[in-house]
């Protein structure tokens, strides 16, 4: 489905970005990622499966309590090396899919899309049930998936912004969830996705003012209107002021995307025919159709995620550079102090132990000296 979205240059950043990450670099250094914030409830999960094209654990109720870490990568059926004689599958049918999580590596295959969603939600369980003060869990569930036609991008799911102490909330929980959200936000190299319900007065947003601390000059702020199909008769022409970036401005502007609502779920209505009908909708809209195509759909959003993305990439790498010489230059200096190895075989490391006992032995001895000289003293 999103055969013409990644703009052409997108795989080899990316492609830098998986390799870093399979060498175990992120647990050293920052790389640039996407994360989505907002209330709860505001549709983040949902705009994130229509990105994947994915059903995701989400809806009413159900929210997330860690961070869900989505690796998604586009495959080209000619990237599959398959022999010359078996039949190219359909560009839309090739799907890997694999979970694991940042406590246990062990990475297990997911075999139809339809299994994540449930793969997901017992995952985050297996790792926020063992806590219980706030219920929260700062390590993450890690989805990796290549498909054909899917976005080159990585982007977390966290939980959603807690104001008040509802659903049985108590104080712990909120610091915890704080502590998780701006850990990830306060990082220069992650994107931020903030969902902003249509039916929601922009004012009010606590997402895009935690987003405006620790962005202020917003070169890493994307807004993402949901809902719109929710909105008050009337209140159009005020969201479409919103998305025009003139009620609350961000430098990367604002995208509007209409998810499936809670009864399209229920009624399982496929993330492919929701597509259908978000295009239908703007197409038809009174207030929406008259404006720049560029403001709708999710295909637009993951244009402008990729691009900006994409340019950070680029834009980190020196610092990266430099980061990872750094961490190079104070291992070696490390392992320097350790001193050299035993030796490669047997006889070298008897030779090594000799001298280890004969330096031992003098260290000894001159001690012994030096005592006896400090009492003859
Ligand atoms: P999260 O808590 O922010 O992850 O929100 P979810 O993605 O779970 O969505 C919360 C509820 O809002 C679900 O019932 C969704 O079906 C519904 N929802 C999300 N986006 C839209 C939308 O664009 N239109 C409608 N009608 N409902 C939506
Ligand atoms: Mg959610």
């Amino acid at each position: 489905p999103f055969t013409n979205t990644v703009a052409r240059g997108t795989r080899p950043a990316m492609q830098l970005i998986y390799d870093l990450r399979a060498c175990g670099v992120e647990r050293e250094i920052a790389i640039p990622q996407v994360a989505v914030i907002g209330d709860q409830s505001s549709g983040k999960s949902s705009v994130l499966e229509a990105i994947c094209s994915v059903p995701l654990p989400r809806g009413a109720g159900l929210t997330t309590r860690c961070a869900i870490e989505l690796r998604l990568s586009d495959v080209h059926p000619d990237d599959l090396h398959l022999p010359p004689d078996t039949p190219r599958p359909e560009r839309d049918m090739f799907w890997v899919g694999s979970i694991f999580t940042s406590v246990d590596s062990g990475q297990v295959p997911i075999e139809k899309k339809d299994d994540l969603e449930q793969a997901i939600a017992a995952k985050a369980k297996s790792l926020t049930n063992s806590r219980h003060a706030g219920g929260f869990s700062n390590e993450r569930v890690i989805v990796q998936i290549a498909a054909s036609g899917s976005p080159n991008l990585t982007i977390i799911d966290l939980p959603g912004i807690i104001r008040t102490k509802t659903f049985g909330q108590n104080s712990n929980a909120i610091r915890e969830v704080t502590n998780l959200i701006r850990g990830y936000i306060s990082q220069e190299r992650t994107v931020m996705l903030v969902v902003v319900p249509a039916t929601q007065d922009v004012a009010t947003i606590e997402a895009l003012e935690w987003a405006a601390r620790s962005d202020p000059s917003g070169e890493r702020t994307i807004g993402v209107i949901t809902k719109p199909d929710l909105i008050d008769d009337g209140a159009e022409e005020e969201v479409g002021v919103v998305l025009s970036n003139k009620r609350k401005p961000l430098k990367l502007g604002y995208v509007m995307v209409k998810n499936r609502s809670q009864r399209e779920v229920e009624e399982h209505v496929s993330v492919r025919e929701a597509r259908k009908s978000e295009a239908e909708f703007f197409a038809q809209h009174r207030v929406f159709s008259t404006m720049s195509k560029d403001l709708f759909g999710v295909e637009k959003l993951v244009r402008k995620l990729t691009d900006v993305l994409v340019s950070r990439v680029y834009n980190a790498l020196p610092g990266m550079r430099e980061e990872i010489s750094s961490k190079l230059e104070t291992t070696r200096k490390e392992l320097d102090e350790l001193g050299r190895g035993a030796g490669e075989t047997s006889s070298e490391a008897s030779m090594t132990l000799m001298r280890i006992v004969f330096e031992y032995n003098n260290l000894l001895t001159e001690s012994t000296v030096g005592r006896y000289v400090d009492k003859r003293l």
